[in-house]
């Protein structure tokens, strides 16, 4: 290291600042690079900007030293959406990181709620209702293992999961993101975070895990139509009893970032909730990771934009997720800073609980993607993974006269538009953000499972009655359900199948011994559906293995799911859930039945 007449520390060729050593505790080089850098390079590497707003000014990272880049509701690389154009294009970005001043590798960050699911081909596993209908910490884990490991390859090391939110309402179109509506159950799944993390963040195929969204977005009032990024109106002590255990949990398994959540807790923005965000997650709990905000979620703090910086980051928040106006927050917050609004010490504080995540991640030693690794997405064994899942998180609702398992001979009508469709079984959050029909990315559909199961199944998607009379057949499945969503655009106040699906299920199971299987993230309002049918189940969500349900349907495999949520008989009823002081729900929490009783 050498002094310049002007005083600058510079680095002779092939010489290290004491921060690159990795000889050096992750508390050492924290504090070295920290004294290094200026005010500008601070409120850089708090910003984290929408990958499609730098594209053309990559520039930018070097310049204003920015932390991060995500993309947004999954957004795919320019080039393409395969493994391989996911690893160039975050290599490709962080090459300009890496031309900083100070050579600060950037952190990109992505939503993988149900694996990998924004890149062609990765293994799509079920939705946390799904995950929850399991009550399976263990397979929760590997989950988390197969998920991280698809991720890695690509070049990535952040995740935006688990929500581990306590879905109380199923009009709230993110309760499939919940793990269920108990706060035991949200907390039983958290062991994904170990999976996703790793025993140690900078191994091979960890990355860092980001429990969302803190805390009670599962908890809003259902007004007008609407409940996504609403208000969460109850005592404090609720608000402790319901919806934070998951994240005290989270917490202990060492999550290495929180987001908090759109909603308000009794009228105020949770992203200007100090008490909240510093005194009970960073003093109360001992939070030692960072809190990234929610896509563009401080615009709407009331107020105008510099006033929304210092309330958000006095609040608490480390890093902001801007996401496309990345240089007037970085201009704003500078500003604020230079105005005496938000205290050095607090950015220092968030700046230091950033640069430490990078350290660990290993990011200053290996910033870039391992191509070796890309070879596991989608493998035989990570398919496997998602195949039980699928298999445990089915719940049987009905069973009447052991119409099921189902023989593996004879005539089989198999109908519904959900039992032939990849992008319907997984639901929102797959290739696209509101996720969409049809072939969307590679796996088995329900229908390819039921085929491999009994080769003497054929499929009708719509069948009059005429079409279930003439023909014969000894049983019928019929596969219906929601089209896909996710958030807002999913909030629902009647819950009800379409006229479709009503008229599929009429027109089968009046004529012949027929099991419904429900293609839904919560439960609908069934009661006439459920008259008709023989045997009823709920599969949720479940993602790229749909041969995950024949193997149960046929009885290669038992029913292990039980109800994660309880099961409404209308939505009057809303929200219903279990220790309600009327409690009187079509199916239980809890409740699955099973062949072995
Ligand atoms: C969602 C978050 C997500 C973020 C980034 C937001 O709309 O609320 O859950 O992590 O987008 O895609």
């Amino acid at each position: 290291l050498g002094t310049d007449k002007e005083g600058t520390v510079y680095i002779k060729d092939g010489e290290k600042f004491p921060y690159q050593d990795s000889s050096k505790t992750v508390e050492f080089r924290v504090n070295d690079l920290l004294s290094r850098m200026t005010l500008e390079e601070k409120i850089g590497q708090m910003t984290q900007a929408e990958r499609g707003a730098v594209n053309g000014k990559k520039y930018d990272l070097a310049d204003l030293s920015l932390g991060s880049l995500l993309s947004g509701g999954g957004s795919a690389p320019t080039t393409g959406n395969n493994p391989e154009d996911w690893a160039n294009m975050v290599d490709d970005f962080q090459n300009y990181a890496l031309l900083s001043r100070l050579s600060i590798p950037m952190l990109y960050g992505v939503d993988g709620v149900h694996g990998h699911h924004n890149v062609y081909g990765t293994t799509i596993f079920p939705h946390n209702i799904g995950l929850g209908a399991t009550r399976n910490p263990v397979l929760a884990k590997q989950i988390g293992e197969v998920t991280a490991a698809e991720i890695y390859a690509t070049g990535i090391r952040w995740d935006f999961s688990p929500c581990v939110c306590v879905g109380r309402d199923e009009r709230w179109g993110r309760t499939y993101e919940s793990f269920g509506e108990d706060p035991e159950i949200a907390s039983m799944m958290t062991p994904i975070i170990d999976g996703y993390q790793g025993a140690s963040l900078n191994n091979k195929n960890s990355v860092m895990a980001t429990a969302k969204h803190y805390v009670g977005d599962g908890g809003t009032t259902y007004t007008g139509g609407k409940i996504d990024q609403g208000n969460t109106e109850m005592d404090e002590a609720t608000l402790r009893k319901i919806h934070l255990p998951p994240f005290i949990e989270a917490i202990k398994r060492n999550v290495g970032s929180i987001m908090p959540s759109y909603s308000s807790f009794n009228g105020l923005k949770m992203h200007a909730n100090k008490h909240l965000l510093t005194d009970v997650l960073k003093t109360e709990l001992g939070f030692k990771g960072f809190l990234i905000s929610d896509w563009a979620a401080i615009d709407q703090i009331p107020g105008d934009y510099n006033s929304d910086i210092t309330t958000s980051i006095n609040a608490g928040l480390d890093m902001i997720m801007v996401p496309d106006k990345y240089q007037t927050f970085y201009e704003g917050a500078i500003a604020e800073v230079k105005a005496g609004h938000i205290q050095m010490s607090r950015i220092d504080d968030a700046v230091k609980r950033i640069l430490t995540k990078k350290f660990e991640l290993g990011l200053f030693e290996k910033p870039f993607s391992d191509r070796s690794e890309i070879a596991q997405i989608g493998s035989a064994a990570h398919r496997a993974v998602a195949r039980q899942a699928v298999q445990e998180s089915l719940v049987l609702l009905k069973n009447q006269d052991s119409t099921l398992p189902l023989k593996k001979t004879g005539k089989l009508l198999v109908a519904g538009n959900h039992a032939n469709n990849i992008g319907l079984q997984s639901g929102g959050w797959t290739i696209s953000w509101q996720g969409s029909a049809g072939a969307i990315t590679k796996g088995t559909t329900i229908l390819e499972g039921i085929k491999a199961a009994n080769a003497g199944a054929e499929y009708v998607a719509a069948p009059t009655a005429a079409d279930v009379t003439g023909k014969g057949y000894e049983a019928a499945i019929v596969v219906v359900g929601e089209q896909p969503y996710a958030e807002g655009a999913g909030d629902n106040g009647t819950l009800t199948l379409s006229a479709n699906d009503q008229n599929t299920i009429n027109n089968v199971c009046s004529n012949v011994k027929c099991v419904v299987v429900l293609v839904s993230g919560r439960p609908m309002i069934i009661n006439d559906e459920l008259s008709k049918a023989s045997a009823f189940v709920a599969a949720w969500l479940p993602g790229s293995e749909g041969a995950g349900v024949a193997d149960v349907l046929f009885g290669d495999k038992d029913f292990k799911g039980k109800l994660p949520v309880s099961w409404p008989r209308s939505v009057a009823q809303l929200p219903l859930n279990v220790g309600d002081a009327t409690y009187d729900p079509l199916f239980a929490y809890g409740f699955g039945l099973n062949y072995a009783k």
